[in-house]
């Protein structure tokens, strides 16, 4: 099994990932994606948008902006329960989410429950507590040159609202048949107690979510349907094999009041089992909410039947974080050094090098080569430094599936040596037939 530090140090090493803010000593909860990291994570965000959204012809995208207004929040109930538990230690005035002091609590510890634990703060060994509190995880800002209450608003907790708002306008700027969805990808930020396991738990986040608008009555189908459409997501686009993905029926006692499904997809993660994503069927909360709260009615008239109701939704809801380290993880082999990424994700296609770096004539044909794979493949790489041993040792760890060697053969026989990350194995072959 990877470990995780292993991952840490290649994302460093590599310019995968590194930690926010680095030259300041970091910054706690956010990451910076270096060149490297940025191709991967962009790979995966188009993947995604083109596997659910472009390929299809009934799912909508929308790009709604990050801050919007505060009352988004009171109909969807963020502001009053979008919360963990805060506790201090009144020795260190350390500030802890209280549920992950110990195991067995969850959310709604009480004081009584977690007074009657004994835990120790993990800083500095003291068992005075202050009482817990419920700490509201939005980002706050303010609107415009005024600091009041009139000017608060937040920096959005997630995707899924900016699609709620925009439901009607889809509707009556698309008419859309029904089912339809509606899919969006853009940042998120949650103020996290204690930020931490890398990329899984920090403060700004990328998130894919689609809302997938329903007949009351044929919710059930469609769940079953994007549950098998996001295997094959996983399993074919994104090299998740479905034996790794452990599905759990959330139970009932543990949904969201108003879910009557949900689905979580848990991955084999280097510090343990953690949630992927969700597959959560959320009813009419949400369009009933915005309903109550604007006084504009969310219902759909069926073209065919003329039947009118407020559609249901489910909702495939993906961090794109979350998503980067399973991929990364399972593509990571720590012991050869090698990240087997599958071929459409990798940042680069292949790597072009001449044999040695001071024979004018093979430097001059390995920019041929370079120039004819980049104009074809555009992400295509020039490694000329070290030996070539270091060269396929770099390559190996940033994932390129492929290296292409100019050596004095091409010169006589016009044909290149194309060394295959996984096996390592060479074969000789003309560079137009790459
Ligand atoms: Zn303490």
């Amino acid at each position: 099994m990877t470990n995780l530090d292993s991952i840490v140090s290649l994302c460093k090493r590599r310019g995968f990932i590194f930690p926010g803010s680095d030259v300041y000593g970091g910054f706690a909860g956010t990451w910076d994606f270096g060149p490297l990291g940025v191709m991967l994570k962009k790979n995966i965000i188009d993947t995604w948008w083109n596997y659910w959204v472009e390929k299809r012809d009934d799912i909508y995208g929308v790009d709604a902006d990050i801050i919007m207004n505060p009352r988004t929040w009171l109909a969807s109930g963020h502001t009053a329960t979008f919360a963990d538990p805060l506790v201090e230690c009144k020795a260190c005035h350390g500030r802890f989410r209280a549920d992950k002091l110990a195991s067995g609590l969850n959310e709604h510890v009480t004081n009584d429950e977690f007074s009657r634990l004994n835990i120790k703060c993990p800083t500095c060994g003291s068992n005075a507590w202050g009482d817990i509190r419920m700490f509201n995880m939005m980002f706050k800002t303010h609107v415009g040159p005024v600091d009041g209450d009139e000017s608060l608003a937040y920096l959005r907790p997630e995707t899924a609202q900016g699609i709620f708002v925009n439901y009607k306008n889809i509707v009556d700027s698309c008419y859309p048949d029904i089912p339809f969805g509606i899919a969006q990808q853009g940042k998120a930020f949650r103020n996290e107690i204690s930020p931490r396991d890398f990329i899984l738990r920090d403060r700004e986040c990328n998130q894919m979510e689609i809302e997938y608008f329903v007949h009351p009555d044929t919710w059930e189908t469609e769940f079953d349907q994007l549950l098998k459409e996001t295997d094959i997501f996983l399993e074919k686009e994104m090299g998740l094999p479905v034996e790794k993905i452990n599905h759990i029926e959330v139970a009932a006692e543990d949904r969201a009041h108003y879910s009557k499904r949900t689905v979580d997809f848990m991955f084999n993660y280097p510090n343990g089992e953690e949630e992927l994503m969700g597959l959560a069927y959320r009813t009419d909360f949400d369009l009933k909410n915005i309903e109550r709260e604007s006084g504009k009615s969310m219902a759909y008239r069926d073209k065919v039947t003329g039947e009118t109701f407020v559609p249901h939704v489910i909702e495939p809801s993906i961090g794109v974080e979350r998503l980067f380290l399973a991929v990364l993880s399972n593509s990571w082999d720590e012991e050869k050094g090698i990240l087997r990424l599958p071929d459409n994700l990798a940042p680069y296609k292949f790597c072009v090098s001449p044999l040695l770096k001071n024979k004018p004539e093979l430097v001059d044909k390995a920019r041929e080569v370079y120039k004819l794979l980049k104009d074809k493949y555009t992400f295509v790489t020039w490694d000329d430094s070290g030996n070539i041993g270091k060269r396929y040792k770099k390559q190996d760890e940033i994932g390129t599936p492929k290296c292409v060697v100019i050596d004095f053969d091409t010169l006589e026989d016009d044909t290149v040596t194309v060394r295959n990350r996984d096996t390592s194995e060479q074969i000789r072959i003309k560079p137009e037939e790459l």
